[in-house]
């Protein structure tokens, strides 16, 4: 495995533990761990609430990058506690719109498989075919 996937991996799994923060409120149950083209890491956990409120891992990594000015994701990986958890359809799209150059974003599907957002979203849409 790659050196950086292995920490973004290593990462992401120690912030993987379930919490429960009140009766509504659950959060950890997926960490998510994301380099930047200038070498910094972000990370972040998953927020469920009570009436499918919440975002995932990679949504609150992302938030902690852009509040540090970075939008460029060279690696990500979300990981529940043992395993990683390929991003779904809506992390996908957000990880491409906000820079377009991440279509080249790796991403770790599995412990032996990374691959990039492009091939995760063949058909991705654009402005273009939404505005007609
Ligand atoms: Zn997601």
């Amino acid at each position: 495995m790659d050196k950086d996937f292995e920490i973004l991996y290593k990462k992401a799994k120690e912030l993987a533990h379930k919490k429960r923060l009140n009766a509504f409120v659950k959060y950890g149950h997926v960490g998510a761990a994301l380099m930047t083209d200038k070498g910094n890491i972000y990370t972040g956990v998953a927020i469920t609430c009570a009436c499918q409120i919440g975002f995932c891992a990679e949504h609150s990594a992302i938030s902690e990058m852009l509040k540090n000015n970075e939008s460029r994701i060279v690696k990500i990986v979300a990981a529940n506690s043992n395993t990683p958890v390929p991003a779904c359809g809506r992390c996908r799209e957000m990880i491409r719109m906000i820079n377009e150059e991440n279509m080249e974003t790796e991403v770790m599907v599995s412990e032996n498989e990374i691959v990039k957002i492009k091939d995760l979203l063949p058909y991705a849409w654009t402005l273009d075919t939404f505005d007609k």
